[in-house]
């Protein structure tokens, strides 16, 4: 069964092909690096939830197939709510990860060790040629540090420690992050529709 994840960010591609191909090895995944010419849309939803929303249903129709698109990022509350769904592009359109690092350090500095906590969000949404047929989230909390520790992940990864580890995700081996991230708790929600769908398709 053909599946397109409707991402062209490569450190997102590499998660969501470590897990799924481990929960479901006979899935055909494709990405949007594999249609270039496809435009996705502006992220201009308000939530995760609906930016996922948009990602799925124009990808989907655009390029008539099974779709999983996601919105994620982190969200600290004594900041608001910020990064959240600017994530991406907290520092600036052309940010790159370490500038949103850096502006994130300056502001977590002036907060008392308490206050510096947050969680990742993923929102997930799946749809096809007919429309959404599933949307989830999935959370991980934990707190963030002042100095970046750690060479894997990607993103606000060098920063986050997940409560009752001690290392930063960037710290940690892909495969633990894979078992235990936000990312992972949303793919959990859909392991029903994809069981039932493969059957249906392998029947
Ligand atoms: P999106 O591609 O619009 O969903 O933006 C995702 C952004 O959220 C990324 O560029 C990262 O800044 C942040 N983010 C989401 N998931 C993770 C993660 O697992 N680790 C680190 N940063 C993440």
């Amino acid at each position: 069964m053909k599946l397109i994840i409707a991402t062209g960010n490569l450190h997102k591609i590499r998660e969501y092909k470590a897990i799924l191909k481990q929960l479901f090895p006979t899935l055909d995944i494709y990405t949007l690096r594999d249609f270039p010419t496809y435009e996705a849309p502006p992220e201009d939803g308000i939530s995760f939830e609906d930016n996922a929303k948009i990602k799925a249903l124009s990808a989907a129709k655009e390029l008539k197939c099974l779709v999983l698109a996601d919105d994620s990022g982190l969200v600290i509350p004594a900041l608001k709510g910020e990064p959240g769904v600017r994530s991406a592009r907290y520092a600036g359109e052309q940010a790159t990860d370490q500038d949103n690092r850096n502006k994130i350090l300056s502001n977590l500095k002036d907060l008392p060790e308490k206050e510096r906590v947050g969680y990742y969000e993923c929102a997930i949404c799946i749809a096809d040629e007919t429309g959404i047929l599933k949307s989830v989230r999935g959370f991980c909390e934990g707190f963030l540090l002042c100095e970046e520790k750690g060479g894997n992940g990607f993103g606000y990864d060098p920063l986050f420690i997940k409560y009752d580890y001690n290392k930063t995700f960037s710290q940690l081996d892909e495969s633990i992050k894979n078992r235990i991230s936000h990312r992972r708790k949303a793919l959990d929600k859909l392991l029903p529709l994809f069981e039932s769908k493969l059957a249906l398709h392998e029947a």
